[in-house]
């Protein structure tokens, strides 16, 4: 594929009031940029906030990696 759109995303947590940036690949966030956004939104070990509070909305496939809906694709 030659036409990969990279994106830079915000992700947040407004538990903990805390943000951090991702880079997703045509509107995919892969499962370890998803991973290592929650140790930084978090961190916290035993807390149930989810990890990731607000934002865009993610729809998660079955390796992890999280799509982005559509109000968010169109500022890819
Ligand atoms: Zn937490």
């Amino acid at each position: 594929m030659t036409n990969t759109h990279k994106t830079k995303i915000t992700l947040e947590n407004t538990f903990h009031n805390r943000t951090v940036n991702v880079i997703a690949w045509d509107g995919i966030i892969s499962a370890s940029s998803i991973a290592r956004a929650k140790r930084k939104l978090c961190g916290v070990s035993g807390c149930t906030c989810g990890g990731i509070r607000g934002g865009p909305e993610l729809e998660y496939d079955q390796d992890g990696n999280a799509k982005i809906m559509e109000q968010y694709q169109s500022l890819a």
